[in-house]
């Protein structure tokens, strides 16, 4: 590999990181498959359950950790993983494997681990194959912990980036700590629990770059951009010396931003509220200024669990998140747990209706304690949305007196697959509010698989453009709110055009909310409108993106350049 190196991967925290490269876990461990004697079964067993009861102490050791650095409301990420040390499908099974089968433990923990990773890794959507990931997480404590080795320590000497093939979410605690500056993996995703860390922790990350050439040294200078997922090994001192002045400015920058207000050039408000994924996530919101959360995932709370949790355990968590944000609104969105979900009441099987139900009821419960509104996902048609809201209705019905004293729940849609934007008129009869999720608007208007990385859709793309046109006039004609939450919005580039089409309110992910405000800062609506206006003609996105940063490019200036955004 000549000098300088350029990987790229999927930008998962930003900002900019220099540093020497620390290689973790190059060595592949070598399994031992072995068959063994019936008399040695015992012995095995118990040299499993040592393995367990180390690894789990492990975890537990990073939770503390965790909680000492970020407070307790971090903890939830690694409660899953000390829940699987004690799991029946997991741990049960691997001592049944190593008992029936009479193999030794090793083999026993990768049959069982593939297995249960199978049924995850076939599902279409990322955020299965992400919760295949945390077993094999698991599976590396318990491989680790069966062959004796240590983990790898941070380094004491100086700033560095770690290069790994992939980090367990427990060692990513112990690891993504000063003096680490970045992280680069070869697997990985936006939504795995090592880059939702990196976010965090506010370490500059790029996952997901896929092999990396074996000639990287430990000590070779890296740069990790975090804004556009380059990666770059062996730089030269002109480039690193660019690198550095950027890292200074972003970290002024961000500084400068968390009280800032936005406001456009010519003097109207917009709303940026927060994404978020976990409730890890709400004290960083309200330090970077978000007026509220615009789309809180709940399905993340489902994180390797087979059933949702109870009532009782979501309200629990609703709660905390809605009080900790009063008296700012939240945005619930109800369990989006394939891409192709849909929320049509009558055909969810019963299960899957009384687990929407459960959740509705505790988001209805949690109403009481601050302002929260109930969207659905992936509505496609009139009739189901009407379906689903017919549920809250029923759902409010069931709770009887706990409900009556309960303000009105604003319910409202995402928009997000085509036909309810070419229907958005129609579904603005009966929606209290839009969320127009662009991820998904773009893979099915552009008939794309949001799984392959390779053919990342574009929201810049003229056709998807039309429809969130046609979204953003059905809203204001019929006067219901409509944000934007999808990803367009938190792209500097297109946040001008998000504005030119007419948008007032985005939500961002939490670690963009600042610098989606200096964006808007720097925006005329006049102009923006104009651009958006000939956007809508243009003929691919590539163009429209020409376009945008050739029009608004001026008055944005610097912010977008130094960041390396565009
Ligand atoms: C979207 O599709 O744009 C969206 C915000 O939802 P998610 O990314 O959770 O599918
Ligand atoms: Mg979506």
């Amino acid at each position: 590999m000549t000098r300088p190196a350029r990987i790229k991967g999927i930008a998962a925290s930003i900002g900019v990181a220099v540093g020497p490269a620390r290689v973790i876990g190059r060595g592949r461990r070598r399994l031992s498959h072995r068959r063994i004697e019936p008399r040695a079964v015992s012995s095995e067993l118990a040299r499993f359950a040592q393995a367990v009861s180390k690894s789990h102490a492990e975890i537990e050791t990073a939770k503390q950790e965790l909680t000492q650095r970020h407070g307790p409301t971090y903890a939830p990420i690694l409660d899953v993983y000390l829940l699987m040390h004690g799991d029946a499908l997991l741990i049960d099974a691997i001592s049944e494997t190593i008992r029936e089968e009479q193999i030794n433990a090793e083999w026993a923990v990768s049959r069982v681990a593939d297995r249960l990773k199978k049924p995850l890794l076939e599902d279409a959507s990322s955020y299965f194959r992400e919760r295949a990931s945390d077993i094999d997480h698991v599976k590396e404590h318990l491989l680790r912990h069966l062959s004796g080795e240590q983990r790898s320590d941070r380094s004491t000497d100086g700033p560095t980036v770690l290069i790994a093939h992939d980090l367990t979410p427990a060692d990513a605690v112990h690891m993504l700590a000063p003096p680490t500056v970045g992280l680069v993996t070869e697997l990985g995703a936006l939504s795995s629990h090592t880059a939702i860390l990196a976010r965090t922790f506010g370490v500059p990350a790029v996952v997901g770059v896929g092999p990396l050439p074996t000639e990287i040294e430990d000590d070779e200078l890296v740069l990790v951009d975090g804004f556009s997922g380059d990666v770059t090994v062996g730089a030269s001192p002109e480039e690193r010396d660019a690198a550095e002045k950027r890292r200074d400015r972003f970290t002024a920058f961000l500084e400068a931003e968390r009280s800032t207000h936005a406001v456009t050039r010519d003097g109207v408000s917009i709303s940026v509220t927060a994404n978020v994924e976990l409730p890890t996530e709400v004290e960083a919101a309200l330090e970077n200024g978000a007026e509220g959360i615009g789309l809180y995932r709940t399905e993340f709370m489902c994180l390797d669990r087979r059933e949702p949790p109870s009532e009782d355990e979501q309200l629990e968590l609703y709660r905390k998140v809605v009080t900790a944000m009063a008296p700012k609104a939240v945005v619930f969105r109800t369990f989006d747990w394939r891409g192709d979900k849909r929320v049509r009441a009558h055909d969810l099987r019963k299960r899957e209706r009384a687990w929407l139900k459960t959740q509705i009821k505790a988001v209805l419960r949690a109403s009481g304690e601050g302002s929260v509104a109930l969207m659905f996902p992936m509505v496609a048609t009139v009739e189901e949305y009407r379906e689903a809201r017919a549920l809250v209705d029923e759902c409010r019905g069931e709770l009887g007196d706990r409900a009556a004293r309960l303000a009105p729940l604003p319910v409202g849609m995402m928009v997000e697959v085509p036909s309810a934007a070419l229907l958005a008129e129609r579904f603005a009869e009966h929606a209290d509010f839009f969320a127009v999720g662009t991820n998904d608007l773009a893979h099915f208007t552009l008939a794309l698989d949001r799984r392959d990385s390779r053919s990342a859709a574009k929201p810049l793309d003229p056709a998807v453009l039309r429809l969130l046109e046609r979204a953003i006039t059905a809203a204001s004609n019929a006067e219901i709110p409509c944000s934007m939450c999808g990803g367009m919005a938190a792209d500097p580039v297109a946040l001008g055009l998000v504005l030119g089409l007419g948008y007032r309110q985005i939500s961002v992910p939490v670690s963009v909310v600042p610098l989606a405000r200096a964006v808007i800062r720097n925006v005329d609506l006049d102009a923006a409108a104009e651009v958006a206006r000939d956007a809508l003609d243009c003929g691919s996105a590539d163009a429209v993106r020409e376009l945008v940063v050739d029009r608004l490019g001026a008055q944005l200036g610097a912010l977008w350049k130094e960041q390396g955004l565009v």
